[in-house]
Order: C-alpha cells, then sequence, then structure tokens
C-alpha cells in the first residue's frame, strides 16, 4: 500500500507532533522507521502528544528510553492531565478539584497551582487507572449534584490498548470511565484531549509555531486526525495502531493530507516538507 497524498500542501513543515501509542511503539514494542523518524528530526522543533493520563512526563520519558530511543527532555511530552490542567488554571486560577486518576493527572494539577478538596471541588476530574471504586464515585457524583462542581475528563477514549504480560489487552479509557458520573448526574463532561483543541494549541504554545506550519502524526482518525485538521495543522496517519492496514476510511471524517502504512514510508514521503 502506498502513501496516499490528499492535500494540496506546498507551505514546509516547521514543528512536528507526534502521538506514541500506535505511531513510535505498540505495547512494548517499537514500530519500525520510529528511530529513524526521531533521528531525522533531531534538529526540528518536535513534540510527544498523548492522550493518556496517568504517567507524568517524566515517566513517559523514562519509558520512551527503556524502549530504547533518545530520551526526550520531559517538557517535549504533553499528555491529556497536562492539558487539563493548564486549562482549569486559565478558567479559575487556583481552583479546588476532585480527581480519580492517577500520579500523571494529580502531579499535573498540582503544579497547576490547583487545590484538592473533595468537600468543596470546583471540578471533578476523571482520568485513568486502577482504583476507582464506588466510593470515588460517590464522592464525585455528590459534588456534581450538590456542590455544583463541573464535571470533566482529560481524554475521551473509549478504550485503550495495553500490554499485561507480554498479552495485549484492552483498558477502560477516560471517556468509558466518566460515564457512570455523567450519567448519575445527567451531565455532559467537558472532554480535553484529543480531538478537543486544548492539546494541539499547548503544544503550538510550547514550540511558539502556527498550527499551519505543524505536522500532527498520529495513528486515530478520531482523534489525532480530526483534532489537527480542525485546528488548522497538517495531519498524516500511520496505519500501525488501531486503524490498519485494511479498514476503510470512517464516514464523516476528514481525511488526514498523508496516509501511509508505516513510518518509513510516511519518512520517504514527507522528506520534501521537512527543514
Ligand atoms: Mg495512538
Amino acid at each position: 500500500m502506498p502513501v496516499k497524498l490528499f492535500a494540496d500542501n506546498k507551505r514546509p513543515i516547521q514543528a512536528l507532533l507526534l502521538d506514541m501509542d500506535g505511531v513510535l511503539y505498540h505495547g512494548n514494542s517499537l514500530l519500525a522507521g520510529a528511530t529513524a523518524l526521531l533521528q531525522r528530526i533531531k534538529t526540528t522543533r518536535h513534540l510527544f502528544l498523548t492522550n493518556n493520563p496517568r504517567r507524568t512526563p517524566e515517566a513517559v520519558a523514562d519509558r520512551l528510553e527503556a524502549m530504547g530511543l533518545p530520551r526526550p527532555d520531559p517538557t517535549q511530552i504533553l499528555t491529556s492531565a497536562l492539558a487539563t490542567a493548564e486549562h482549569l488554571a486559565r478558567l479559575k486560577p487556583g481552583f479546588s478539584w476532585y480527581a480519580i486518576g492517577e500520579d500523571g493527572l494529580e502531579t499535573a494539577l498540582l503544579a497547576a497551582g490547583g487545590r484538592l478538596d473533595a468537600q468543596q471541588a470546583d471540578f471533578v476530574i476523571v482520568g485513568e487507572g486502577p482504583g476507582i471504586d464506588f466510593d470515588c464515585l460517590t464522592i464525585a457524583i455528590n459534588l456534581v449534584l450538590k456542590q455544583g462542581a463541573r464535571l470533566v475528563v482529560t481524554n475521551p477514549d473509549a478504550s485503550v490498548d495495553d500490554q499485561h504480560e507480554g498479552e495485549h489487552r484492552v483498558l477502560p479509557g477516560g471517556g468509558a470511565l466518566v460515564a457512570p458520573i455523567a450519567i448519575a448526574c445527567e451531565v455532559e463532561p467537558w472532554v480535553i484531549g484529543k480531538p478537543q483543541p486544548a492539546l494541539f494549541e499547548m503544544a503550538c504554545a510550547r514550540l511558539d509555531v502556527e498550527p499551519a506550519d505543524c505536522l500532527m502524526i498520529g495513528d486515530r482518525p478520531d482523534t489525532d486526525i480530526a483534532g489537527a485538521l480542525a485546528i488548522g495543522m497538517r495531519a498524516a496517519l500511520v496505519r500501525t495502531g488501531r486503524f490498519g492496514p485494511d479498514a476503510s476510511w470512517p464516514a464523516g471524517l476528514p481525511r488526514p493530507h498523508w496516509d501511509a502504512p508505516d513510518l518509513p514510508h510516511l519518512l520517504q514521503a514527507i522528506e520534501p516538507w521537512l527543514p
């Protein structure tokens, strides 16, 4: 399957945003071309973007290094937890929160100046990870219904891929985990991660580039591609993750600029646009 180029695009690419799972690795295995891509863009501005809110940027950097990639600086890693914390801090500086999630989320909320308050929270924030139980759902539901807390979810993914003792498994994503609270309270949660603009906007601000000068490389049409195109970035799909080589394009979703079977083919195709 050759790379398909769908849109006329003459402008050079000045910065790259890389999704990780399904692009650089799958499970715990590096994907073909990941090392070559990072080598090629070493002197080009780039960031790693993930909807996964569980790990801190430091932990994500360690994981990339453990898989054999050069360790990025943690400031190059943007998670949906960081985007959520930054977004809420901008809306309400010093906000109070109650969160259901892991380290990556709590660390980001504290770093953004948020204050944990399970009695009187401005926001109930749902991320991903183990430990969601009847008690924390009850606290969350009562904060929304009785205190008027706003329900927020770090990312909309229904499910996410994972590797456990060498076997692939599927875990519930933020979209699934926020559902019990949303249903109990009859409210729609605010969604922060891809395809919403917050994570992409944070990336542009951090790199000091315009969306039109950025290329987003991702493996999911509904989040990576749709979100990047919506804010005016260029987008490239690699079919090495959730969306396989034979999958037909989902109805109603916009096509990316490049649609490639894998990173080696994509790298060859985008070469003329790279600095
Ligand atoms: Mg992915």
